[in-house]
C-alpha cells in the first residue's frame, strides 16, 4: 500500500468556467484508523455537475472536499467493516479515507453487475433519473419523453428507465454526432439530435412531431424554453438541473414562455435526489435483473489516474463524457 495519501482541495472561487487553477493537490501520510473506524483506499471517484455549483460558496476553501466514491477497506477497527470489503462513501477527491460504519454502504456482489454501477446507474445518478420519471413526471405507458444532456449520466439512465417503464417514444438531445449515435444505436432512443447543429425548437419538432408529454431537464435555459414550446396539454417537466447556467452569475434569458404552463396545463417541478433516498430499493429491483441480463447499459467515461481528477471534472463540464464521468485512482 502507498505510504502517501493525496487529496485535492479548492483554493479559490471561479469566475465563470473553472480553469483548474482553483484546485491544489495536497499530500500527507496515510491516516491510521482510530477505534470504531476503518481505512479505505479509494478506487473510483465521481465528478459531478453539482460540484461546479458548490465551488461558488458551499465548498470551504483549503479544506477536504466531498464526493461519491467507491473504495476497498484496507484496515479496520470498526465492527461490521472487514478488510477487503468494497464500500461506497462520500469522502471523494482523495486517495484514502477514514470512515465510520454508519457513513458507508458495503456494496453487495451481484453476478453480472460491476461495483462501478453504484456510482452510475445504480447510484445517485440513476436514482435522479428514476425519481424524475416515476415520482416527479409520473410517466404513463405510451407517453413521449424528451431528455436533455441525454448522453450523460442522468440522461442515459433516464432514457433506458423510460423504456423500462413503458414510454412510447424516447428522444434526447446531446452535444455531438457521436453522442447522438450512442443514443440511437446503443441505448435504443427513437430519435436524438445534436443541439449545437441548429435551432432547438425546429430539431425538437422534427424528433417529436406529435409533441412531448414528459421532459427531463438537465440543462435549463433555451433547452427548457424549447421543451415547454413542444409540450402537449397536461405535460410534466421534471427539472433535474440547469448545467447551461452553472458558470454564469447572471440569470438566464430563457425560458421566456413560462405562461405556456398555464395555457397547456403543464406541471413543472424541481427536485433534489437527496430527498428521495427511499426510492433506492425500487431502483435496484427494477435495474439489477436488466443490468445482469445486459439489456440496460451503465456506460462510464473513466479518466485514469488520481492526478487527472481536476481534468476529468473540467472535461465533464465541457461535455467530454459519455455516460457517467468517473476517475480511477490507481495508476496515478
Ligand atoms: P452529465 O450529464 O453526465 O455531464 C454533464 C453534461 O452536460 C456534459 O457531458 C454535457 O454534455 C452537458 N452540458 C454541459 N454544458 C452544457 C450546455 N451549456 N448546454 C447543454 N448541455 C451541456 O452530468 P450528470 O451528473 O448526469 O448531471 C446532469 C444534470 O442533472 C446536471 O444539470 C446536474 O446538475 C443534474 N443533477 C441533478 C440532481 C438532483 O438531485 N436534482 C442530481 C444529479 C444530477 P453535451 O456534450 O451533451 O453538451
Amino acid at each position: 500500500m502507498s505510504q502517501t495519501a493525496r487529496s485535492v482541495q479548492q483554493v479559490s472561487r471561479p469566475r465563470g468556467r473553472p480553469t483548474g487553477a482553483e484546485f491544489a493537490f495536497v499530500e500527507g501520510p496515510v491516516p491510521a484508523p482510530g477505534p470504531g473506524t476503518a481505512l479505505v483506499e479509494n478506487q473510483l471517484l465521481s465528478v459531478d455537475p453539482y460540484m461546479r455549483e458548490n465551488m461558488d460558496a458551499a465548498w470551504e476553501l483549503s479544506a477536504p472536499l466531498e464526493g461519491r466514491s467507491i473504495g476497498r477497506v484496507v484496515a479496520s477497527r470498526a465492527p461490521g467493516l472487514t478488510e477487503g470489503d468494497l464500500v461506497f462513501h462520500r469522502q471523494g477527491w482523495r486517495t484514502h479515507a477514514v470512515v465510520r460504519p454508519e457513513d458507508v454502504r458495503v456494496l453487495p456482489r451481484t453476478p453480472g453487475v460491476p461495483p462501478e454501477a453504484y456510482l452510475g446507474i445504480l447510484g445517485g445518478t440513476g436514482l435522479t433519473a428514476h425519481v424524475a420519471l416515476s415520482r416527479i413526471a409520473r410517466l404513463n405507458p405510451g407517453e413521449t419523453v424528451h431528455i436533455s444532456a441525454a448522453a450523460g449520466g442522468v440522461g442515459s439512465a433516464a432514457g433506458q428507465l423510460a423504456r423500462l417503464m413503458g414510454a412510447g417514444r424516447v428522444i434526447g438531445s446531446a452535444g455531438s454526432p457521436e453522442k447522438v449515435r450512442f443514443l440511437t444505436e446503443e441505448l435504443g432512443f427513437d430519435a436524438a439530435f445534436d443541439y449545437r447543429e441548429g435551432g432547438l425548437a425546429e430539431q425538437l419538432a422534427k424528433a417529436a412531431p406529435e409533441g412531448i408529454d414528459v421532459y427531463v431537464d438537465n440543462v435549463g435555459g433555451e433547452h427548457l424554453e424549447a421543451a415547454i414550446g413542444a409540450m402537449r396539454e397536461y405535460g410534466r417537466i421534471a427539472w433535474c438541473g440547469a448545467i447551461a447556467q452553472y458558470d454564469s452569475a447572471e440569470p438566464p434569458p430563457a425560458p421566456r414562455n413560462l405562461f405556456d404552463l398555464v395555457e397547456k396545463s403543464i406541471r413543472l417541478e424541481g427536485f433534489l435526489v437527496r430527498n428521495h433516498r427511499d426510492a433506492q430499493d425500487e431502483l435496484e429491483r427494477l435495474l439489477l435483473p436488466a443490468l445482469a441480463a445486459g439489456t440496460v447499459l451503465d456506460r462510464h467515461t473513466v479518466t485514469e489516474g488520481f492526478d487527472r481528477i481536476v481534468d476529468a471534472f473540467l472535461e465533464m463540464l465541457a461535455g467530454g463524457n459519455t455516460g457517467k464521468a468517473t476517475v480511477r485512482v490507481m495508476g496515478s
